[in-house]
């Protein structure tokens, strides 16, 4: 959509309408941090849930887990971390602003006017301390990636689980990365979320289970409702890939600043087990009982980060348009991430027979799905456009024929499609299963 005003107007819908608010709003904010609201954390639920199902649940070689943030930093000295987890930054030599010198292009001036100096290096791990001493042998970082955390529980999970190869582990979880200049609302974080897999393979297996774990991220795409086309694939050119990695693909989305990275896919090789193998000592290899070989496990590692699919979902679902003579704002989700999957409404609310019915009703729909919101507040074409706003899919609406005011209509409701306004006629069990279709 070709609006110079889109990302305004996601930023107020997601404030608005509780999905996204600035972090520590009240005391001015906090530069790279957000919170989500009720909505939010349905949207964001649903899209892990679904995650968790595409990359673990449908398959027989997955295994979770729930790593600690704060880690021994010989951690992130092996994996390469502290040495070199940064990015170029320039300062401006009179007002001090800083940026990023690989966002500037060729731009050697600041806002201000002032010259800008000469990039160095910012390493980007958050640093803190551990315990009551504050010296430089109390550092801990707050993990950049959770991978980490999954590396080094590589020998935990043979050790107890005995996986074969190929398996995987996988996480979600925070991770923290000092970005030099956050914006573009929840797109550049300090404080992000990821869903990422690393999956160990036997090295002369790494392209075919590459090529599988693309294939998965884009189907994860279509399930979540980013339409064919709407990712775009660029293959990481050597010299702009992370120091770890052999081979990487960026999924890109066409934000509304412009076409960006969403998630990432990365061939790790043996960089890290043997980086860890190396840092503490204790071996990292697989033993093949069949083929009697014992190896270091190579790595995929699909990476997807969970803000920016919230971003990419919020400005591909954003629509206006005009309906019953006035403009509207709706959120086309698929049915399987909107938060809420429908809204059950007695047409009026001072009658206890409506209400009792509609009632009845929001208990039958909530065996389907937890999320069936109640609204009695207001007419009713206020109340569509509420649920319009938060992309609920469906509104079920229950009137005098539901209690048999014409007697060949009782126990049927009318069901109102978000996208269109339609409204038809239907009992409520087809209603239900009609919802449950959609949210499956
Ligand atoms: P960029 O080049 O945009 O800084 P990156 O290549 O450093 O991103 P990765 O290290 O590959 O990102 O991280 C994996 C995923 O985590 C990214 O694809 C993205 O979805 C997410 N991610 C990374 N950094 C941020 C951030 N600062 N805020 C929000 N999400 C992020």
């Amino acid at each position: 959509m070709a609006d110079a005003n889109l990302m305004e107007k996601i930023v107020s819908l997601a404030k608005r309408r509780g999905f996204v608010y600035p972090g520590s709003e009240i005391y001015g904010g906090l530069a790279g941090t957000f919170d989500y609201g009720p909505m939010g954390v349905l949207l964001k639920e649903n899209i892990q849930n679904l995650w968790l199902r595409m990359f673990r649940d449908e398959r027989d070689d997955m295994y979770s887990v729930d790593a600690a943030i704060l880690m021994n930093p010989k951690v992130w000295e092996s994996s390469g971390h502290v040495a070199g987890f940064s990015d170029p930054l320039v300062e401006c030599e009179k007002c001090k602003k800083r940026f990023r010198a690989d966002h500037l292009d060729d731009v050697k001036t600041c806002e201000c006017g002032g010259k800008l100096g000469e990039a160095r290096q910012f390493n980007m791990m958050f640093k803190t301390h551990a315990g009551a001493m504050e010296d430089e042998s109390a550092v801990v970082y707050l993990r950049p990636e959770t991978a980490g955390g999954m590396f080094v529980n590589y020998k935990n999970v043979i050790d107890s689980i005995h996986p074969k190869l190929p398996f995987g582990l996988i996480q979600i979880g925070k991770a923290f990365r000092n970005e030099i200049a956050p914006r573009d609302f929840i797109f550049r974080l300090r404080e992000l979320s990821q869903m990422e897999v690393e999956y160990f393979v036997n090295p002369s297996d790494w392209e075919r289970a590459f090529e599988e774990w693309r294939k998965t991220i884009h189907a994860y795409a279509a399930a979540i409702g980013l339409s064919e086309g709407t990712v775009h694939e660029l293959e990481v050119p050597d010299g702009d890939r992370a120091h770890y990695s052999k081979r990487t693909i960026d999924f890109e989305f066409d934000y509304p600043f412009g076409r960006k990275e969403l998630w990432g896919l990365a061939y790790r090789t043996d960089f890290d087990l043997s980086a860890h193998e190396k840092g503490s000592g204790v071996e990292q290899k697989y033993l093949d009982e069949e083929a009697k070989e014992k190896f270091t496990p190579h790595v995929i590692e699909p990476s997807l980060g969970v803000d920016r699919t919230i971003l990419a979902l919020l400005s591909s679902a954003y629509r206006e348009d005009e309906m019953g003579g006035e403009m509207r704002t709706y959120l086309a989700f698929d049915p399987k991430v909107a938060p809420v999957k429908a809204m059950v409404a007695p047409l009026l609310k001072n009658k206890p027979e409506l209400v009792a019915k509609a009632r009845e009703v929001r208990a039958e729909l909530r065996k389907v799905h937890p999320q069936i919101a109640w609204d009695d507040n207001g007419n009713i074409g206020k109340r569509y456009r509420r649920q319009d706003e938060i992309g609920t899919p469906f509104c079920v609406t229950i009137d005098f024929d539901t209690l048999g005011e014409k007697p060949e209509l009782k126990d049927t409701v009318t069901l109102r499609h978000r996208d269109t306004g339609e409204q038809e006629r239907l009992s409520v069990a087809a209603a239900a299963a009609r919802i449950a279709a959609a949210v499956a």
